[in-house]
């Protein structure tokens, strides 16, 4: 049995599928990711890129049927397309960090509506540029482990429960958490955690302002996020994008 089904979507990858049809992996809101063809899509000789490029939020209506693998979209309406995003290598390169997260970590059709709005959210972040990319990024990266089950805790000493303030001798081991100056000698250590980068994790984390963080302390916390994620996820093997656009 197939059901028709109308919801929105965030587009993460897309291949050619022959000369018309397109299979793409998309975020839906209402039924998680899934991997669908969509069919008779012109290809545009302008270089402007279609409706299905990804990063683009979707309005979709397909054919939903549980014992397939790739659905069948039957409609696709622009909701938003980023043009912003699109021209500037930095902000496509956060994007893009975005949408592998998504298409690495998130499981097929389970849908988070929570994790859905913070990846629009972040799209029209990164588009509107108030913020530079890479914070914004690190921002969405903490709320997005969060919500994935894998939350970065620093509030407290993993191993004596004290309240974690800026200090030196602070340290990560990725086994037990965040570890005290008088803790950390008695753990292999995973990261260091100088004073500035602590104080930078725990703004993502609140959401609080970042005033001028250098651009050391933002590749150390992404670099971080990165190691922490591939410890607690099997399988995960770092940002490909951060490889490829550095
Ligand atoms: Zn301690």
């Amino acid at each position: 049995m197939s059901e028709i089904n109308k919801t929105e979507a965030v587009v993460l990858s897309k291949i050619d599928f022959g000369d018309t049809s397109n299979i793409i992996s998309i975020f839906t809101k209402d039924f998680g990711k899934i991997s669908a063809i969509i069919k008779g899509v012109k290809k545009n000789r302008n270089g402007k890129g279609g409706i299905i490029d990804p990063p683009n939020y979707l309005q979709i209506i397909f054919y939903n049927k549980s014992s397939r693998d790739v659905q069948l979209i039957t409609g696709a309406e622009i909701v938003a397309h980023y043009p912003k995003i699109k021209q500037d290598l930095e902000k496509l390169k956060f994007s893009y960090a975005v949408l592998e997260l998504l298409k690495k970590i998130m499981p097929e059709h389970e849908p988070n509506h929570k994790i859905f709005r913070g990846t629009v959210r972040v799209m029209e972040l990164l588009e509107k540029g108030e913020e530079a990319s890479a914070q914004i990024f690190g921002r969405f990266y903490m709320f997005f482990l969060k919500e994935s089950g894998y939350e970065i805790q620093i509030d407290k000493c993993s191993s004596c429960g004290k309240v974690i303030k800026s200090s030196d001798n602070l340290s990560y081991n990725f086994e037990s958490g965040i570890l005290c100056g008088d803790c950390g000698q008695g753990y292999p250590q995973s990261f260091v955690i100088s004073m500035e980068l602590f104080n930078y994790l725990k703004s993502l984390k609140t959401n609080q302002k970042i005033n001028n963080p250098g651009k050391n302390v933002t590749d150390l916390s992404l670099l971080f996020m990165e190691k922490f994620t591939k410890y607690h996820i099997p399988g995960f093997q770092g940002i490909q994008t951060f490889q490829i656009l550095r």
